[in-house]
């Protein structure tokens, strides 16, 4: 699929932007990418000049020097980054959770202090909501915040959580301890790397990926009242309106299932495209083994697949955007759900099409099949996404 069969749904400016970001990836692609992991590095120069490009801050604000623009051209950013072999994992979160849960409710100090930063990729934001006891069900969320004079007092621990290591700080969703059972009512906090108190230790992944996650103790960190989002210093207080941490985290969960689905669609399409290339020209008896329809529909099946999600992905953007979180809500998951299954698929045939070589080093295929499970777990499991379907859309009773 290159930018040039891009969907005729999309705007002469999307398209524009498609095929600007899939040259910057075609620069770097998976060479890069394979190379940056291999020394345990992190794509740092990438990321600066899809900086530089206006690509990272495409979706925040333009007073704080963004692109003006929202969710469904982040997501073409991610897209074509991923199909050219180099995704950058932390556009979901940076710019996509904590950049939009910033602009739509920081103060405007909380706003000067990390927009620019985030649009211009200065500045990095990672989001740890995942806790070890609690797993898909939020709701169980025990990191807890105390207020002691105007300051808050947090105490936790989180697990998975994404490039801790190179965000200048991460969004820390925890509970306050008036609201610490029950129905989760979340709370947002910005927790700077080096915060005392706050501390990291990377996880062994089988993934081969330059972000790496962390599980994290915060052992009663201090943190001034402005750093909860939407409070000020002088101690306004957010927490006390009822729902305002939730939206917020909801902003914030909407574009991360609509982000992933881009990851997983540029993946997708990423093995696709080699397996294609290879179906073509390698030749075991007088035809191309893409002749063979046991080789070529599977491809042709994952080609359809990925493109459907696509639709689904640029649907969920196109509702977020309008801002109607509601109808946002069950697309992006749909969204998510499906490019996860369509990348899962289309990476599984491209190792197969490859034979052997698709267990190589040199392909680099094989090492996509647990990228490709990433989408299929998080931010929420495949499962998770069938029962809101089950319930929220079809109106089926709970078993949970
Ligand atoms: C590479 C990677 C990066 C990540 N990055 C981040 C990050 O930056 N920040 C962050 O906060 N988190 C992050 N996560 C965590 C991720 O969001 C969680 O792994 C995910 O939400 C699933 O939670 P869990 O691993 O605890 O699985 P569990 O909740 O233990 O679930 C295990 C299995 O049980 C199934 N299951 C559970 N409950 C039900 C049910 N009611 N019905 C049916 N099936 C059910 C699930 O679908 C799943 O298959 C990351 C994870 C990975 C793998």
């Amino acid at each position: 699929m290159s930018p040039a069969t891009a969907p005729a749904a999309e705007t002469e400016e999307h398209r524009a932007l498609r095929a600007a970001v899939a040259a910057l990836g075609q620069r770097y692609g998976r060479d890069y990418h394979a190379r940056i992991t291999e020394e345990g590095g992190r794509p740092a120069e990438l990321w600066a000049d899809a900086a530089k490009l206006g690509y990272l801050g495409v979706n925040l604000p333009e007073e704080y020097g963004g692109g003006g623009g929202g969710i469904a051209e982040l997501s073409i950013v991610l897209e074509e980054l991923g199909a050219a072999g180099c995704p950058l994992l932390m556009m979901v979160v940076s710019p996509a959770i904590c950049g939009t849960v910033i602009s739509r409710f920081g103060t405007p100090a909380q706003k000067r202090a990390w927009l620019p930063g985030l649009a211009d990729g200065s500045r990095m934001m990672a989001f740890g909501i995942t806790e070890p006891d609690a797993g898909s069900n939020s709701h169980r969320i025990t990191t807890t915040a105390r207020r002691d004079g105007s300051d808050w007092v947090l105490t936790g621990r989180k697990v998975f959580v994404s490039g801790v290591d190179i965000a200048d700080a991460t969004l820390i969703v925890g509970r306050t301890e008036d609201a610490r059972t029950g129905r989760l009512k979340p709370c947002l906090f910005i927790v700077d790397r080096d915060a005392p108190g706050f501390s990291r230790s990377p996880i062994d992944m089988e993934l081969r990926a330059a972000e790496k996650q962390f599980e994290l103790v915060l052992d009663e960190v201090r943190l001034p009242a402005g750093a909860l989002v939407g409070a000020d210093d002088t101690g306004g207080d957010q927490a006390e309106a009822p729902d305002t941490g939730l939206l917020q985290l909801f902003a914030g969960l909407n574009p991360e299932r609509i982000m992933t689905a881009a990851f997983a669609v540029g993946i997708g399409r990423h093995a696709l495209a080699r397996a294609v290339e290879y179906a073509r020209t390698r030749q075991v008896w007088a035809e191309p083994i893409g002749a063979h329809q046991a080789i070529a529909h599977p491809l042709a099946a994952a080609h359809i697949e990925l493109e459907l999600a696509r639709l689904m992905m640029q649907k969920a953007a196109r509702l977020y955007d309008a801002g109607d979180d509601a109808a946002a809500g069950e697309a992006a998951n749909m969204a998510k759900y499906a490019a996860a299954e369509a990348c899962v698929k289309a990476v599984d045939q491209a190792v197969h099409t490859l034979g052997g070589n698709g267990l190589t080093r040199e392909y680099g295929l094989a090492s996509l099949v647990t990228a490709s499970r990433v989408a299929r777990i998080a931010p929420v499991s495949r499962e998770m996404i069938l029962n809101f379907v089950s319930h929220q859309t079809l109106g089926l009773p709970k078993s949970y």
